[in-house]
């Protein structure tokens, strides 16, 4: 990635350490006023990413994965949305205490967001050459030739096919995967130092998924770019993903690095989600899916939000909530990176 005038004139981070997190959250709550009271979306949440690193958020839908990642961006929606509490740590700055001309400079230019939906984010009447060649335009100043040029090379760089004989296409007559890679290749742009992907591949076929997730996770190391990766599906994250963070009524449940937690999850949710994942080898048999829904978020049970479905669920779990604390061997060596906020995290590990 180049390095330009503006990240080389970066104030040193605090501390004055080098290992600074690309983006870190801290203690995030983001509510909604609604008419029918307060729907508590996010509540506490602590994750951070580093250069050429990716985090994957799971969760299932309801969790509040989109909405921490919407305000990371700045595009929630304020009102009825507000953020009563936290940081949002962008090379250890607070964007939440910058001026808005500061905030505008990182977002989009150092920080950008691939969405689920590529048709309803790409403009149906633009050809995507067109379009792509605006974020040069706009925000490099090219000439419209320059500008066609480097979206050319872009398409190229998301391997679509004859991409200099498709520059003038409109989003309609691609299909859904090449439409995805179209917005990969928008994110892409501006080099920005961090992409967020929310679902990125949830609307496309499971083959296409697997192409597409492929493509970002080669691109993300060349260009060693730090990568939230949000999603519903464990299954899409494996091959990706360097840690995971595991969402549950807008808090961090579990969070572990990738290969830890298909092997031993600490949380009982994780351990239902892992046994949702269809496997090719057990075809025809019944998946676990975890029983009951998530919680309303106007009405939050007290102590674990998830105890009203958890099979394990005691007295404690209905009464207090439980922190995410360090995981630890039996023995009690810490494992590195690892967390889990249930009561019973030992019995789930080690039982
Ligand atoms: P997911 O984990 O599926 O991405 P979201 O982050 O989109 O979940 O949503 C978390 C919760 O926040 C949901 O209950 C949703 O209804 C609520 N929510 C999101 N946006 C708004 C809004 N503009 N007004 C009210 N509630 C909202
Ligand atoms: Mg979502």
């Amino acid at each position: 990635m180049t390095i330009t005038e503006e990240t080389a004139a970066q104030p040193a981070p605090r501390d004055g350490a080098g290992d600074v997190p690309l983006l870190e959250v801290r203690d995030l709550h983001v509510e909604f006023h609604t008419r029918e009271g307060v729907v508590k979306a996010v509540n506490g949440v602590n994750y951070s990413v580093a250069a050429g690193e990716t985090l994957a958020v799971l969760g299932e839908s309801g969790s509040g994965k989109s909405v921490t990642a919407q305000a990371l961006m700045g595009i929630l929606d304020m009102p009825p949305g507000r953020i009563p509490q936290g940081e949002i740590l962008f090379r250890g700055q607070d964007m939440l205490k910058m001026s808005a001309e500061e905030r505008r400079k990182i977002r989009g230019r150092k920080i950008a967001m691939i969405f689920q939906d590529a048709l309803s984010s790409l403009n149906p009447v633009l050809s995507v050459g067109f379009q792509l060649g605006e974020m040069f335009r706009v925000h490099l100043g090219s000439s419209r030739k320059e500008a066609k040029a480097k979206a050319i090379e872009l398409m190229d760089r998301v391997r679509i096919p004859a991409a200099a004989a498709r520059v003038g296409d409109y989003p309609h007559q691609f299909s859904g995967g090449m439409r995805q890679r179209i917005m990969i290749a928008m994110a892409l742009a501006l080099e920005p130092d961090l992409i967020i992907a929310d679902e990125p591949t949830t609307a496309l076929d499971v083959t296409v998924q697997a192409q597409v997730m492929d493509l970002l996770a080669e691109l993300q190391r060349e260009f060693q770019m730090g990568l939230i990766l949000i999603t519903h599906d464990l299954g899409v994250v494996a091959d990706v993903a360097d840690k995971i963070a595991v969402m549950y009524a807008g808090r961090i449940v579990e969070q572990a690095p990738v290969h830890e937690i298909y092997k031993r999850p600490a949380h009982p949710y994780t351990k239902g989600l892992l046994e949702s994942i269809p496997r090719l080898d057990q075809k025809g048999q019944e998946l676990y899916a975890i029983k009951g829904l998530p919680p309303n978020l106007l009405r939050i049970p007290g102590g674990c939000a998830f105890s009203p479905r958890c099979p394990h669920v005691q007295d404690i779990c209905r009464a207090e909530v439980p922190p995410l604390v360090q995981v630890t061997e039996q023995d009690g060596t810490e494992l590195t990176g690892r967390g889990s906020a249930c009561h019973f995290w030992k019995e789930t590990i080690h039982g």
